[in-house]
């Protein structure tokens, strides 16, 4: 079976040199564990930061050892009640075509609700991350102005829906013009491809009442443009900043804090796992708005388990569109 290691951590923008293949022999289970086979891999942007040596709120991946992430996996041995074999499970799992795990951490994919690989994107982490991050600090309300940065993406597709849910104005910024225009199949108001358009001017056009919620995915120079139209007690919900963790100095730019200031802008960054505890409340719900049709999963599987490196360098090259997996058996 095979695995794929952290080589080296990247200077810059990440290679595939910095992964490596391994392959081991199965080890035999012991009572209580069970036997995982990788189904389907998510690629994530945090995982970039994972690369780094350094603390921050999770630790760095280890030099030599198997890279983890969301997956999702087939029991398929099993000296474990509680997990039989056919049981598909989503959780954080190395990279590998098969693991063992005594089952701690895993969660049983409820049956027939959705596609296994949705629990990795609309109804796993990334989900929740738009839900809680838009309801909770953003707070939009009717007739308002959401803008949301890195609209094509995981968390920026259902961010800019479920401000729609709850009637507002959205606009999106993306990285082509054929994001754009899905974008405003969605039922997005406005898209921007930020690649071509004069940021400030085609964000002033797009909204042209101010900005009520900020969604920052990105942050950069379509973040500082956002913060010129941002209206008196504006929210928003600091999620990433994808433009910003491939450079190897902090950036410098613009400072924006008098005009938070000014505007009274509450600011707020936040990590999905704070919102651990609602978990439930967050899935019930964007599965129900899922079922209902009015919110769209959007999914760019690549195929195979040799392509998972490739597939995560495609996230800083703008591969995707709404979530970047890995179908892997
Ligand atoms: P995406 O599916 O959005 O994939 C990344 C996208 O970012 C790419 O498709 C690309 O789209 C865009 N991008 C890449 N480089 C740049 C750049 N230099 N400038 C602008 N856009 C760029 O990823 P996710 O939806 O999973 O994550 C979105 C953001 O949310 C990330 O910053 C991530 O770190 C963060 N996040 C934070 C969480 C939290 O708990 N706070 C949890 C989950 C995600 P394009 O074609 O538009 O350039």
């Amino acid at each position: 079976t095979q695995a794929i290691l952290l080589a080296s951590r990247p200077k810059g923008a990440p290679t595939a040199d910095n992964f490596r293949f391994e392959t081991h022999d199965l080890p035999a289970l012991s009572p209580g564990q069970v036997l995982q086979k990788t189904r389907y891999v998510s690629v994530d942007p945090y995982m970039r930061g994972r690369m780094n040596e350094g603390k921050s709120y999770i630790p760095p991946f280890e030099l030599n050892q198997p890279i983890a992430g969301g997956a999702v996996a087939e029991v398929v041995e099993s000296q474990l009640a509680s997990l039989p074999v056919g049981t598909l499970v989503t959780g954080n799992l190395p990279w590998q075509q098969y693991s063992v795990s005594d089952g701690k951490g895993l969660q049983p994919i409820a049956d027939g609700q959705a596609p296994a690989s949705y629990y990795l994107g609309l109804l796993g982490m990334p989900g929740l991350t738009a839900y809680f991050g838009l309801l909770d600090i953003c707070q939009p309300q009717p007739g308002e102005t959401v803008v949301v940065s890195g609209a094509a993406g995981a968390v920026g597709l259902l961010v800019g829906q479920i401000a729609k849910i709850k009637g507002a104005r959205v606009v999106g910024t993306a990285g082509s013009d054929e994001k754009v225009a899905y974008l405003k199949e969605l039922g997005f108001d406005e898209a921007i491809n930020y690649k071509t358009a004069n940021i400030p001017e085609a964000l002033a056009v797009a909204a042209p009442n101010g900005v009520d919620c900020y969604f920052d995915n990105v942050g950069g120079p379509i973040t500082d443009a956002v913060y010129d139209l941002l209206n008196n007690h504006a929210r928003i919900a600091l999620c990433g900043q994808i433009s910003s963790y491939n450079e190897a100095e902090a950036p410098m730019g613009p400072r924006p804090e008098a005009k938070l200031l000014k505007t009274s802008t509450k600011l707020q960054g936040f990590i999905v796992s704070n919102y651990y505890q609602r978990w439930p409340e967050g899935v019930k719900q964007l599965t129900e708005w899922y079922q209902q049709g009015k919110l769209r999963a959007e999914e760019t599987v690549t195929e195979g388990f040799d392509q998972i490196p490739a597939a995560f360098l495609g996230l800083f090259k703008g591969e995707n569109t709404g979530k970047a997996i890995v179908k892997v058996a």
